[in-house]
């Protein structure tokens, strides 16, 4: 039988709001890995999909949506003082809201997202408003205002989350392959300094999720590997990225912020129709769409050297998904025909025939040109390493696995992103549920292989300006 590393004892409740693909295969993770009374685990979610998966295991089911008017009586009547944790994987609820209340109580909180409360996505027209960036903002001010304290990680999933520890660990192979090998830098300008050091342009979170059933996609039916509703909602605000200090164009549709940390900017288009050129080691050169993500604009952040308004440096980066193709035809469907499907999918495990979620940071522009580093988890591999999940929900879960003991590890570390927090430590309890992660060299370029009838926008001198990485 196998044994698993058992990384502390969790005592009081374990609330978890959100039982959907990613709630499911947290679960297990959580049982294998922390000692804790199994019959003062919660899970809150308006569905009853998973009722009798929870009532055979003894767990509490709380069958209602949390809202503004009611988080703070639901799970006040769940929390104990100083004690438990607080698993947030759902949608539609607010993260900042939801973090805050368990500080005051002193409950150690996680989330994968920062989530807003439901309306946010669709109810306004003001698309500054929709950015990841304001949402994330609101998280760094609360962050500044109540430094300290009762630790919460914001945003520890795939990505947002291990992504962040990928770069980290990049960095330290580029330096050793470029000869100037260095111990992991201390703090946050160190590895700001050491990435700027290297010559590293920008930062591509670049993945490509094969993943496929025998069944065709039927029409009217969008098929995701994770959360269609999350999904959805995330390629319906406009595309973002952080603004590198070597981009010399300005995209036409582009728009800064005037307050905050002034990392990124937003373009005035849906990120999930936003194609970008870029790489990954199995299809080499592909299409990735520009879905806004939570680390686009906290890397670039994390990695600025100098003020935030004129910085010596900073990193270009954004998310490059190319996600499975059935939900490529179901995203091609929606905005061609401007209705949301009617119905939902999310691939499981055991319906999965091929494939896999091939998902790195591609680090470009420096002495090596680009270097693609992250987890190539197969859906076969992941079915043996846990179960309820495919490839993506793993990558997902054993982030969130990983950034709970952290948590419990460093209790009062205040609010954190995963940028923030030890890499080495949370990709050392990660890693064995990541199938290999490897490095590859690429000499590609988003000049390489263009279709040449056709003119373009593009700067032929300086291969990596995001002009070039944008398609037309
Ligand atoms: P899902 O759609 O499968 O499940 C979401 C669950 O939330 C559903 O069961 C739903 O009933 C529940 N829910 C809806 N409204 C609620 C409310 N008001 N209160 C409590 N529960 C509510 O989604 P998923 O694939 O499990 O993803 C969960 C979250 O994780 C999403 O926010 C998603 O964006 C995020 N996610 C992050 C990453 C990452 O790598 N960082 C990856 C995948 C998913």
């Amino acid at each position: 039988m196998t044994t698993y590393p058992c990384y502390g004892r969790i005592d009081g409740p374990i609330v978890m709001i959100g039982f959907g693909s990613i709630g499911r295969g947290t679960l297990p993770l959580i049982e294998r890995h922390f000692e804790y009374d199994p019959h003062r685990v919660t899970v809150i979610d308006p569905s009853d999909a998973h009722h009798t998966f929870l009532a055979q295991r003894g767990i509490h089911h709380v069958q209602t949506a949390l809202t503004p008017e009611n988080y703070r009586d639901v799970l006040g009547g769940l929390f104990e003082r100083d004690r438990g944790f607080c698993v947030n994987l759902s949608v539609d609820t607010s993260s900042l809201d939801l973090m805050k209340f368990c500080r005051e109580t002193g409950v150690p909180y996680i989330d994968t997202v920062v989530e807003p409360w439901a309306g946010f996505y669709f109810d306004t027209t003001d698309n500054a408003q929709r950015t990841n960036y304001a949402l994330r903002q609101r998280v760094r001010d609360e962050k500044a205002a109540n430094p300290g304290g009762t630790t919460a990680v914001s945003c520890c999933g795939a990505n947002p989350g291990m992504v962040s520890w990928f770069v980290k660990e990049a960095l330290l192979v580029l330096a050793r392959d470029l000869g100037r090998p260095v111990e992991a830098p201390g703090s946050r300008e160190g590895w700001a300094s050491l990435m700027q050091s290297l010559g590293v342009k920008g930062v591509h979170i670049a993945e490509r999720d094969t993943q496929a059933r025998r069944q065709p996609r039927p029409r009217d039916v969008f098929v995701n590997t994770w959360s269609v509703e999350g999904f959805i909602a995330e390629g319906f605000q406009p595309a973002e990225l952080g603004w590198g200090t070597h981009e010399t164009w300005f995209p036409e549709n582009g728009h800064r912020h005037d307050s905050g940390c002034l990392s990124a900017i937003w373009l005035d288009r849906p990120g999930a129709i936003t194609r970008v050129h870029t790489w990954c080691p199995t299809p080499g050169p592909q299409f990735g769409f520009l879905v806004t993500h939570n680390e686009a604009i906290s890397i670039s952040d994390y990695y600025t050297v100098g003020a935030p308004g004129a910085p010596d440096y900073r990193p270009t980066c954004h998310y490059a998904y190319h996600p499975c193709d059935d939900a490529v035809l179901s995203l091609h469907e929606m905005f061609g025909s401007g209705e949301q499907q009617t119905e939902h999918h999310i691939l499981e495990e055991h319906e999965i025939v091929e494939g896999m979620d091939e998902l790195g940071v591609l680090l470009y522009g420096h002495e090596k040109n680009a270097l693609w580093f992250g987890s190539r988890l197969s859906n076969e591999e992941a079915r043996d390493l846990a179960p309820y999940q495919n490839a993506t929900g793993l990558q997902v879960t054993s982030a969130v696995l990983a950034g709970m003991v952290w948590a419990l590890e460093n209790p009062e570390a205040g609010i954190v992103e995963t940028d923030e927090m030890d890499h080495s430590r949370c990709l050392e309890v990660q890693r064995p549920y990541l199938g290999p992660v490897e490095a590859h060299y690429t000499g590609w370029t988003p000049l390489t292989n263009r279709w040449s009838q056709f003119a373009e926008d593009i700067d032929e001198d300086e291969p990596w300006q995001f002009r070039n990485v944008l398609a037309s």
